[in-house]
């Protein structure tokens, strides 16, 4: 049997059933694999061998016992450190929570629990999820399991990294503004942004509460159907979920693309997008036609505008989301003779030089005389967007485009120049701007054997189309290369 660090989901869970292999096996072959690439990697803040050992145990004692939770139980499954964990130090990758002990757990994690799984540990992140590289974490940079001189994409490398090299079957990520396509797109796995409200993001760490949502990261299309099957759903402690029944989102994947109308989004296939991943990319397009969609370029002029309405909404929320850090509540205290210097010590201490930044340039966008000339503004743009957006699904099913603009960078290469680094969002942004759904999908490596990812947008709540074109993509590229396990070569199987 190949090692059963590398299962999917599905896979994985087919055997628990047959017998053939136990949620205890599974979990020590998941975490042999964290003690082989940890060092290389750095997937994991807290890695919690001893409490996965115990839900694995309880696992397997609970299916003997006939009481089958279903698709995600003995699953272990990792997730991204800004998710609050009761018990677990929790700390969004920043000083200014370091030691911090959730006393509750994210919406998120109490359903995965509910479904089974095994917890294995908490991912790295750019700190507080400001990032594409991973390398803003306070505790060092993750790096990519196909080259370790590369990045993981971000903020959610660690997740990324940890699905691509087997130290967890699935884990789960935020995404505010790319966070889980682009690092999925860098690390050859599938990711899936949710429409905005169809995840809870109670205990979600806030970075910018208008577009953080919370999404899956896995080795298959199907395996993010399941896994969004798990954590979707109303939720009375977040104002902004969504009610109603979640489709049963397996269902949907497998009927095709002939007859679809798909839709080439023309801003973002440009000499912007380096030309391998471009090719690779126009070569889907050219397939999905041949499969029988009915694939036509649409232009979304206001996509052009996207980063920079990003960039000024996301961190004017996050300079009024990151108030709360003071060091009276949480984390870090610093010393200070009165309140306020105590207050502003632990905050120049705390947070590290993009959070920093980013609180400036959302406060200066949010005060007096320039809130109408910047947030202000940034708004109308984004209702623009929403508006191209929703005029372009009145002609077709789902829009596509490339997931990020180049493959893995090298680790080092943008760190100086935040505006190159914030350009690794621009395919990304749009639909964290317009609230609608959008997976990344494997499809190919380039010539440095770097993988390429496909995206595929779908109007709000059009997750079953989403996944139902994702899954054909997957089944066209049929991308079966797995990142190597040493830090040498690619290993296809
Ligand atoms: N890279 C983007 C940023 O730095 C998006 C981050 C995210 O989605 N959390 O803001």
């Amino acid at each position: 049997m190949s090692d059963p660090a590398d299962l999917t989901i599905a896979a994985a869970g087919a055997k628990l059933r047959s017998g053939e292999l136990s949620s205890v096996d599974l979990t020590e072959a998941v975490l042999e694999r964290a003690r082989m690439s940890e060092s290389h990697l750095h997937a994991y803040l807290t890695l919690d061998q001893t409490g996965a050992r115990e839900k694995a145990t309880a696992a397997d004692a609970a299916l003997a016992a006939g009481d089958d939770r279903g698709p995600l139980h003995g699953i272990p499954i990792a997730l991204k450190d800004n998710m609050c964990t009761k018990g677990i130090e929790t700390t969004a990758s920043s000083q200014i929570l370091a030691g911090w002990i959730p006393p509750y757990d994210a919406t998120v994690v109490s359903r995965l629990q509910a479904a089974g799984s095994v917890l294995v540990g908490k991912t790295n992140l750019d700190e507080f999820a400001m990032g594409s590289s991973t390398e803003n974490s306070a505790y060092g940079a993750t790096r990519n399991p196909w080259n370790t001189d590369t990045v993981p994409g971000g903020s959610s490398g660690g997740s990324a990294a940890a699905v691509a090299t087997g130290s967890a079957l699935a884990a789960l990520g935020s995404d505010t503004g790319g966070s889980i396509r682009q690092p999925a797109a860098l690390c050859g796995v599938v990711g899936v942004k949710p429409t905005y409200g169809l995840v809870s993001r109670y205990g979600l760490i806030a970075f910018a509460s208008s577009l953080d949502q919370i999404g899956p990261f896995t080795r298959s299309v199907e395996d993010s159907a399941v896994l969004l099957e798990a954590i979707a759903g109303h939720d009375i402690h977040d104002a902004t979920s969504i009610r109603g029944e979640i489709p049963n989102f397996r269902g949907s994947l497998h009927h095709g693309v002939a007859g679809l109308k798909i839709g080439v989004i023309k801003e973002l296939s440009g000499p912007e997008i380096d030309p391998e991943v471009r090719t690779s990319v126009s070569k889907m397009h050219d397939a999905l036609a041949d499969a029988g969609a009915e694939v036509t370029e649409v232009s979304l002029p206001s996509c052009e505008y996207g980063l920079s309405a990003y960039y000024l909404i996301a961190p004017a929320e996050c300079s009024a989301n990151l108030a709360r850090f003071d060091g009276v509540r949480f984390g870090l205290r610093s010393e200070g003779a009165t309140t306020e210097e105590m207050m502003a010590a632990t905050r120049a201490e705390g947070f590290g030089p993009e959070v920093i930044r980013r609180i400036l340039l959302g406060t200066y966008a949010l005060s007096a005389g320039y809130y109408d000339a910047f947030y202000g503004q940034a708004q109308r743009v984004r209702t623009l967007i929403r508006q191209q957006f929703a005029a372009a699904y009145e002609g077709v099913d789902v829009l596509v485009a490339p997931t990020s603009p180049t493959t893995a960078f090298e680790i080092g290469a943008k760190t100086d120049d935040p505006i190159a680094m914030y350009y690794a969002d621009v395919c990304t942004i749009p639909i964290n701007l317009t609230g609608d759904p959008g997976a990344s999908i494997p499809i190919g490596l380039d010539s440095a054997d770097l993988p390429i990812g496909y995206q595929v947008m779908a109007p709000s709540l059009g997750e079953e189309r989403m996944f139902q074109v994702a899954q054909a993509v997957e089944d066209i590229a049929n991308f079966t290369a797995r990142a190597p396990l040493a830090t040498s070569e690619v290993v296809s199987p």
